[in-house]
């Protein structure tokens, strides 16, 4: 069973048609990197899957249940963007702990997935600060770790790199690879960055104008692009 489908999306907003019908399936363990050109409709997909945007037409499905129609919180996904949306009023330790008390996890429980995800992601000497009191590096950190105390199905991440500097890109690039080889989990990831999708990706697909026009490894999609426009993006050998 695929951890997440989505069987022929479409998207409208007014009269421009932003998805056309999509359709992906990704397994469980899955990284999946969604690349394609600015205004393509990465995000819009991005935002229907968490639940943030209704769709016009089609399903999507996490773990074999449709999903739909529920709200973002009844989905068990969660969602890590470029700008990092912590609370700035709390604590790294309650910004963490935030989405966990939401769904009723006991206080123990939250305390140990606080732990947990701050010495995964080498935190702990930050979880008494504030927002304000953090290098963007660090608040990007925090954001992930917000994400990953949740332990859903289903990670999102829209470009959670893009804001950060060249150097910080690639250690924090090399951590969310030894995440995602540790933990197992499953990742839909948006990128304009080809190197970060070859280094980071099980599976490629390529977006262009609300569609998705090849989906395949890295190997395939580099060396046998569907076409021009891929091989482009790509920037595959001729
Ligand atoms: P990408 O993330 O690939 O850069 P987006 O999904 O953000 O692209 O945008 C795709 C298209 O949808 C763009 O033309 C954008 O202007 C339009 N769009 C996105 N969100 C909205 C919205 N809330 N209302 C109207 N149009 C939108
Ligand atoms: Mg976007």
């Amino acid at each position: 069973m695929a951890a997440l489908e989505i069987n022929n999306v479409c998207k409208d907003f007014g009269s421009e048609q932003v998805l056309k019908d999509v359709s992906l399936a990704i397994d469980s363990g899955e990284f999946l990197i969604l690349v394609g050109p600015s205004g393509c409709g990465k995000s819009t997909l991005m935002n229907a899957i968490a639940g943030l945007e209704p769709v016009t037409s089609g399903e999507i499905r996490i773990a074999g249940e449709e999903v739909t129609w529920q709200t973002p919180a009844e989905r068990d996904i969660a969602m890590v963007f470029q700008s990092y949306a912590l609370y700035p009023s709390m604590t790294v330790r309650q910004n963490i702990s935030f989405g966990l008390e939401m769904r009723k996890v006991p206080k123990a429980e939250r305390e140990a997935a606080v732990e947990r995800v701050a010495d995964l992601l080498q935190i702990s000497h930050l979880l008494e600060r504030k927002p304000s009191q953090l290098s963007g590096g660090q608040r990007q950190r925090v954001a992930m770790g917000r994400a990953l105390a949740r332990e859903p199905k289903v990670y999102l991440f829209d470009e959670p790199l893009s804001n950060l500097d060249a150097k910080l890109r690639v250690d924090m690039r090399t951590e969310i690879k030894k995440l995602h080889q540790r933990l197992g989990t499953t990742i839909v990831y948006v990128t304009h960055d080809q190197i970060e999708a070859m280094t980071l990706a099980d599976c490629i697909a390529v977006m262009r104008d609300g569609r998705i026009l090849q989906l395949g490894s890295p190997d395939e999609v580099y060396n046998n692009p569907v076409d021009i426009f891929v091989a482009g993006f790509m920037g595959s050998p001729s």
